[in-house]
């Protein structure tokens, strides 16, 4: 389930021109960054680098290792993806055309459910302010067991009963 886009100006690829256009030093932006970047914005999911690349092999794209990693950490600089750092890997999320959102998620099969509350928004701007803290960026993560793990653990314990 993904939570509703956010309407943007430009289309993705068009951003990130902008992006490197505007860098102190403009980089190139080849067909093979453009492909990568469509490709990534096709659909909203969280994925990391080496789930990227096989994506990328089953789409018939060839495009190099080394210029996906390079272009996932620019594009996080641009502001267009979010990097989630869960047990020592990266993953990453559309930032660009997508709403502030928080994660669940399970340890039993690695899933992240997403949802959006104002309420955690307000907690954390009130305990911001007791301390005189500026918040730049936030992410909030609660790990568990979600509802498909927790059934079949339940089932697994009934059958072991019996
Ligand atoms: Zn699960
Ligand atoms: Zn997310």
């Amino acid at each position: 389930m993904t939570l509703p886009a956010v309407p943007v100006s430009q289309p993705p690829v068009d951003k990130f021109q902008e992006f490197l256009a505007t860098r102190a030093r403009p980089q190139r932006y080849t067909g093979q960054q453009r492909d990568l970047v469509n490709h990534i914005f096709e659909k909203h999911h969280h994925f990391d680098a080496e789930g990227l690349v096989d994506d990328l092999k089953k789409a018939g794209l060839r495009i190099s290792r080394a210029t996906v990693y390079r272009t996932l950490s620019k594009l996080v600089e641009a502001g267009m993806l979010r990097r989630h750092d869960i047990d020592a890997r990266a993953y990453y999320e559309h930032d660009y055309g997508y709403p502030q959102h928080d994660h669940l998620i399970c340890e039993g099969c690695g899933r992240m459910i997403e949802f959006q509350d104002a309420r955690v928004d307000e907690v954390l701007e009130q305990i911001s302010r007791q301390h005189g803290f500026v918040i730049a960026s936030r992410s909030f993560l609660a790990r568990g067991t979600c509802l498909e793990c927790n059934r079949s653990r339940s089932s697994k314990r009934k059958l072991d009963l019996i």
